[in-house]
């Protein structure tokens, strides 16, 4: 770990001298390839996304229908029953979130029952929208309706919900109609708030981002400048809009300072995560560059300082969010399923302005620990919380009163397909390894790439190029940053790699089968935290490849305190199909103990035990 950091501190990034500043022009170098190009047929990741589709649709449906009032809220909203709304003030967000990933299944999917299903409930929020255009139930259905008054009401983070799922559901069905009262809520908040109107804060960000997404979808400016206008109201002192606050400080909000001013993260970690989206996907556009620097310190910020090795972030459970850099308690980690996913979101996007590997790296981190941890392997419960440590006592529930985290994992998971490639000008851009077909325009050219892998099993890749006649381009493949060691050949032919910003960059007039083969060594690591982690000073971590690997009682049983790890612990490796899905076990021996490790993300599956990723060296208490 203390490599790690160091090697990141060590890189300076230098932003592309942005010479374009027409309007059309994106201060972004890639272009993500979108989930719907890209077939995944993967021996790691299909099983998820079967158990997504069979099973955690299901969950999701049965407690937004079923076991909680939240589309009742909607039927009632329609019928004015005043007085009668059930749970919290934000439930509407969970009801859009699971909408947006039943979408994005029947884009992996189609499935006309699903879709039925997804027609139903846009029929019921269209019925519930007021003549105005205003769409919260909490508020429609309040006795004393105080509606835009409160910056911690999450009215415009219900609407930035409503507004991913419109478009989401528009550009895998076509369909218009939410899509139409997502416009219609839009476009009332602007006849409130805006230059020359009201001040506003959102307390809990994403309309941001999502008011990007919506001009995308219409091509209509309008969107994208309130956004804007919504990012820079921030740290003016607007934001209690001349309530106060009872509970929290401007920071919890990201509210003590204006946006471009901003070097520390602070606050609640899953609101920070979606402003430096909406921050990074405006400022795409505005090409603002003070927002890209702001965005640059803040993930120094949050990688070096704040950041578990497990790619979760948001230690606290007070705030939800940060308290003191290197204070990452492991028995008390925070880290919240969704600002894991926030971190996805976020480093996907900053990897799009300069093509540099280090955020692919963070990305992929938070992705295969962090967040894939937040559901079990059967895709029926879920963590909302996602400690190093356990004494027994915690586990994946199949809901939550707050439930952001497990509507939160069913929109992500079948739209994991975003991240694997980009495409510039004249590269395409390999960031994730697993088994897929993808069709990818580069220039006017048409080119299919078919990769094969065991990853994160094993680090071989095999990428095949289909194109018709052949094609000039790069194509880079990303070096992950816990590969020390690899190989790259053409066609059985070694290629001496030649590195960028960290991807191996490969530039030939490629023909019709031609065959990529990366192979990346994967050894057991031992590694070590920074130092200034007090929690983690005698311990070590296990990682390979991308994994993060943990102890558990059930295969632990005897001693599991007393156990002890080292430097020089020797290590077997072996793929066990029946276990927890598949998995490669560790087995680490020191001295004439031996310690049995998972991955991570695979930790609670079986009988209640405890769990442990930082393990005391040998002669720590
Ligand atoms: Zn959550």
């Amino acid at each position: 770990m203390r490599k790690y950091f160091t090697i990141l501190a060590l890189i300076i990034l230098i932003l592309p001298s942005c010479g374009k500043r027409e309007k059309d022009v994106s201060a972004k170098m890639i272009t993500p390839v979108k989930f719907s190009e890209v077939k995944i047929n993967d021996s790691f990741w299909t099983p998820r996304l079967k158990s997504h589709k069979d099973v955690t649709l299901n969950v999701c449906i049965d407690q937004i229908e079923n076991q909680t009032g939240r589309i009742r809220n909607f039927e009632k909203a329609a019928e004015k029953l005043v007085g009668q709304h059930e749970g919290k003030v934000y439930d509407d967000s969970d009801v859009y979130k699971a909408l947006e990933g039943m979408a994005y299944s029947l884009q992996n999917n189609p499935d006309p029952v699903l879709e039925a299903k997804c027609d139903e409930w846009i029929d019921k929020f269209a019925a519930a929208q007021e003549e105005n255009g205003y769409l919260n139930t909490a508020f429609t259905l309040a006795e004393n309706d105080d509606r835009w008054t409160r910056m911690d009401a999450h009215e415009m983070y219900c609407a930035g919900h409503m507004i991913e799922a419109g478009v989401a559901y528009y550009n895998v069905t076509g369909k218009r109609k939410l899509l139409d009262v997502c416009v219609r809520m839009a476009d009332h908040m602007m006849t409130v708030f805006g230059p020359g109107k009201r001040d506003w804060v959102p307390g809990h960000e994403e309309i941001e981002l999502a008011l990007v997404k919506l001009y995308q979808a219409t091509g209509e400016k309008k969107y994208l400048d309130f956004s804007e206008w919504l990012l820079n109201e921030r740290g003016h002192g607007l934001g209690g809009n001349g309530v106060p606050l009872k509970r929290w400080n401007d920071a919890y909000h990201q509210d003590d300072k204006p946006v471009r001013e901003m070097s520390e993260i602070a606050g609640h970690a899953v609101r920070a995560m979606y402003l430096y989206c909406g921050m990074a996907d405006v400022a795409a556009y505005t090409h603002d560059q003070g927002y890209i620097d702001a965005l640059n310190r803040l993930w120094d910020d949050v990688v070096l300082r704040n950041m578990y090795l497990t790619g979760g972030i948001g230690q606290s459970r007070s705030n939800e969010g940060f308290t003191e850099d290197y204070d990452l308690p492991n028995l008390t980690a925070y880290c919240e399923t969704c600002a894991s996913v926030g971190m996805v979101y976020w480093n996907w996007r900053m990897n799009q302005f300069t093509g540099d590997s280090k955020f692919a790296d963070v990305m992929e981190r938070s992705m295969y620990n962090g967040a894939l941890a937040g559901i079990s392997l059967d895709g029926s419960v879920f963590f909302y919380v996602n400690p190093l440590e356990s004494l027994g006592e915690h586990h994946r529930k199949p809901w939550y009163g707050t439930a952001c985290c497990p509507s939160q994992i069913c929109r992500f998971l079948p739209s994991i397909g975003n991240y694997i490639y980009g495409v510039s000008d004249n590269a395409i851009w390999v960031n994730l390894y697993m088994g897929n077909s993808a069709d990818i325009k580069v220039g006017n050219k048409e080119v299919t790439l078919t990769q094969e892998t065991k990853y994160p099993w094993e680090g071989a890749v095999s990428l095949k190029v289909g194109v018709k006649g052949s094609l000039k381009t790069q194509i880079r493949l990303r070096v992950p940053g816990w590969c020390d060691e690899y190989t790259v050949a053409v066609n059985g032919d070694p290629v001496v790699p030649q590195v960028e910003k960290g991807y191996v960059v490969i530039d030939r007039k490629w023909k019709d089968g031609d065959i990529i083969g990366l192979n990346m060594d994967m050894p057991v690591k031992v590694v070590a935290a920074d130092p200034r982690v007090k929690e983690d000073v005698g311990k070590r971590a296990i990682q390979r490849g991308p994994l993060v690997y943990c102890i558990e009682e059930a295969d632990n049983k005897d001693g599991f305190d007393a156990l002890r790890i080292a430097e020089d612990a020797k290590f077997d490796t072996t793929f066990d199909s029946g276990k927890l899905g598949g998995i490669v076990d560790i087995t680490a021996h020191v001295g004439d103990q031996t310690l049995d490790y998972i991955p991570y993300y695979s930790w609670d599956n079986r009988e209640a035990g405890k769990m442990k990723v930082w393990v005391p060296l040998v002669g720590e208490e």
